[in-house]
């Protein structure tokens, strides 16, 4: 067939949801496993009870920034004293970026929590402290937000039937229409979004997408999927592959064309009848994250009243782990001998308390190993401890000295906690 110039063909039809009746079947189906399986989650107590749609859509947004990249067990506990402490955007405006850190300590990718303060600063004082009201609003004007978020926020607080596309949603819509094709490939994005606004409930928006990632999360999950389970396995092509296998002569299991598909999985990287519908999503390989070593020392003093005190001091107001307080670190250079690294943070240490630190005394603890999304970080810890009172010039850098219950109450970061 031919298309008008500067228009794509359409994706074949093996990869879409083309039939309103199958579409209206799936919406009913995985609604219904919705309402009698969905996880008690606070976040959706608040947006099923809140009757202000500013406050939802805050409750709402609060949520979706907490839970990228990030467990929902993990975020409940940080949902629960975040929304206790800035029930209301007004609030949150007001709140210290020191405050805000120090509530986020431990969640990781702490840049969300500094966006979302300060968009919500935005709102309260550029649109007089209400929401946008429409996903291309929210995305337009709120920074931090993304198409995703928008989505979110958008058909969970407002109803705007509008579909989202995570990470969840991407596995779950691949296996229903054995989408091998590079997922994270512009392409292939732009696919599953068309296919979530076109399967998005009319009358349920909200739930339909939580459903979807609710789906991916707790039945078709990215290693040992629960098809036998699956509320919407009857429409999903990767799991009747997996049960007819391609040999077996029916038609909307088969690849769609050969190598010419821009959905299919490229001819090089066939089917894998061992792998199951977990032939699908397929990615292009991940970079590998850089490795780094740092040197970072615990420094520890008697304090006043006979407990520990350790040094702790503040990394700077922007890039990784930006605002956050560590022990005093030092990036080291690849492949330093042991005794060259004692002699580089020795020096590091000197110029920074003025004392006369010398490498023998730092005392070799043992590595600790934290990934970060693209760095596989090794920290070689020492410790020293210091007899006299060391005070630090402030116009430095800002350092304090904390207590160990101090210290956990500070906004440092997970590495850092187990450094310690
Ligand atoms: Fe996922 Fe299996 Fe359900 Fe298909 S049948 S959507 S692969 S859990």
């Amino acid at each position: 067939a031919a298309f008008p110039a500067g228009t794509l063909a359409p994706p074949p039809t093996p990869h879409l949801f083309s039939d309103p009746a199958e579409i209206g079947s799936l919406r009913g189906n995985l609604l219904a496993w919705y309402d009698r399986c969905k996880r008690d989650l606070p976040w959706r107590t608040l947006a099923a009870t809140e009757p202000d749609a500013d406050r939802r859509a805050y409750a709402v947004w609060v949520s979706e920034i907490m839970l990228q990249q990030t467990q929902v067990a993990t975020v409940i506990d940080y949902y629960n004293r975040w929304m206790q402490k800035w029930p209301t955007l007004q609030a949150l405006a007001q709140a210290s970026l020191e405050e805000v850190n120090e509530l986020w300590a431990g969640l990781g990718y702490y840049s969300r929590g500094k966006r979302l303060q300060e968009a919500a600063k935005k709102v309260v004082s550029e649109l007089a402290g209400q929401m946008p009201r429409t996903a291309e609003d929210l995305q337009k004007l709120l920074p931090g937000v993304g198409r995703y978020t928008a989505g979110a926020i958008a058909s969970i607080s407002y109803g705007q039937a509008t579909g989202v596309v995570d990470g969840n949603v991407i596995r779950v819509l691949c296996r229903l229409r054995c989408i091998g094709a590079d997922s994270n490939s512009p392409a292939v994005i732009d696919q599953l979004w068309d296919m979530a606004n076109a399967l998005v409930d009319r009358s349920r928006p909200g739930d339909f997408n939580q459903a979807l990632m609710e789906l991916g999360a707790t039945v078709c999950t990215p290693k040992a999927p629960l098809c036998g389970e699956c509320p919407v396995k009857q429409h999903c092509r990767a799991w009747r592959r997996k049960l007819f296998g391609k040999s077996t002569p029916v038609p909307d299991v088969e690849d769609c064309g050969v190598g010419s598909c821009p959905l299919c999985p490229p001819p090089t990287e066939p089917w894998d009848s061992s792998l199951g519908v977990t032939n699908f999503p397929r990615k292009a390989a991940k970079k590998q994250p850089r490795v780094e070593r740092t040197a970072t020392c615990v420094l520890e003093r008697k304090g006043c009243h006979g407990a520990l005190e350790y040094l702790i001091v503040q990394r700077p107001s922007s890039g990784l782990l930006a605002g956050l307080w560590e022990f005093p670190s030092l990036l080291l250079a690849q492949d330093l001998q042991e005794e060259k690294q004692r002699e580089v943070l020795a020096d590091h240490l000197r110029a920074w308390t003025g004392w006369p630190v010398a490498a023998g005394g730092l005392q070799f603890i043992g590595e600790v190993v934290h990934i970060f999304s693209h760095i596989h970080q090794t920290y070689v810890v020492y410790s020293l401890h210091l007899d006299g009172d060391v005070t630090l010039d402030p116009t430095l850098f800002p350092s304090r000295w904390v207590t160990e219950e101090e210290f956990h109450a500070s906004a440092v970061s997970t590495a850092m906690k187990k450094v310690l």
